[in-house]
């Protein structure tokens, strides 16, 4: 016998569903279904791609940007978004390929909270918020507490993820995103970092940094930004050493630690520097 599939069209029967039963929440399945290795989902599964509200990116009256749980990458790259979001869509055009990036949802790859997972790291310099909700309620915690661990949330029974939310103070400056992998698409990272600087008047008055793939969660590097606040953009500021305290990778299949360490130091000066000449550019 087939096991029980929901679909509902109200978040409101969701959650009633997912506080009576066992569910497994289904997205774009695109981590689902490699991970069960069969032709089809295992287990009573809630579907939640029918439910319209949780779809679409908005302007909060506070004017805080919300990303709806089932946006997927390719809804993203294609809304109008201030400059501060063009790490995330960089991120977003290199997450698989076409097909995956038009089925695969932002909230279930921080869901899935793999280390290699390309939406933290971007999300993470955004200062995002995951909006969670159950039959009890609705609460918000910071992306950086959310991911716990590798494939760890602190997602509760009944809980589900309903948007991501971007706070208005994270709207300015701009974006910037590099990935590396053993070739350029279809790719698990190495390493990526992103990056948010905002200026004035050539002077950094924000910076957000962040490294995914060089640890068990992706990380901030909160010192190095400390440094470049109140200074000409400086990427020398951005230390193999600094860079190498706040990360702890692993030796893999795709690279060993020490190569993590030296490429994501470098792949940060990089990106830093391919924003701020986009942004002398612009000026
Ligand atoms: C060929 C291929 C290439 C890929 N390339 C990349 C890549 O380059 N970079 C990258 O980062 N990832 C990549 N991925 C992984 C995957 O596509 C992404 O992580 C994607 O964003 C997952 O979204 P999804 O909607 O498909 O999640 P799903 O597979 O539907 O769900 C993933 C997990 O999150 C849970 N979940 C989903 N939504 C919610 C919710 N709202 N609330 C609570 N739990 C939820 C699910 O139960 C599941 O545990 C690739 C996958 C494939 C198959």
């Amino acid at each position: 016998m087939n096991a029980p599939y929901f679909r509902p069209k109200e978040l409101s029967a969701a959650l009633e569903l997912l506080v009576s039963q066992d569910l497994r929440i289904a997205a774009g399945c695109t981590d689902l279904f490699p991970a069960t290795e069969r032709k089809t989902l295992q287990g009573p599964v809630l579907d939640i791609t029918g439910i319209a509200a949780l779809r679409g990116i908005q302007t909060d009256k506070n004017g805080s940007v919300r990303m709806g749980a089932t946006t997927t990458w390719a809804d993203l790259i294609r809304a109008p978004l201030p400059p501060a979001f063009d790490g995330l869509k960089q991120a977003a055009r290199q997450v698989g390929a076409r097909q995956i990036q038009n089925q695969a949802t932002l909230a279930g790859n921080l869901c899935n909270a793999s280390p290699a997972a390309d939406g933290v790291p971007p999300l993470m310099t955004l200062d995002a918020r995951v909006e969670v909700q159950s039959t009890e309620g609705t609460r918000e915690a910071a992306l950086t507490d959310f991911i716990s661990g590798p494939r760890k949330t602190d997602l509760r029974k009944g809980e589900m993820v309903t948007a991501i939310i971007v706070p208005k103070s994270a709207l300015l400056g701009t974006g910037h995103f590099r990935k590396l992998g053993a070739r350029d698409y279809l790719v698990i990272s190495i390493a990526m970092t992103a990056a948010r600087i905002v200026l004035d008047g050539g002077i950094v008055v924000d910076a957000t940094l962040a490294i995914g793939s060089c640890g068990p969660t992706s990380v901030r590097l909160r010192e190095v930004e400390a440094l470049m606040i109140g200074r000409p953009l400086d990427v020398s500021l951005i230390s193999d050493q600094q860079v190498a305290a706040a990360i702890s990778p692993i030796d893999d299949i795709r690279a060993d630690a020490q190569y993590r360490r030296i490429s994501a130091a470098e792949l940060m000066r990089r990106t830093v520097l391919e924003l701020a000449t986009q942004q002398e550019v612009a000026a």
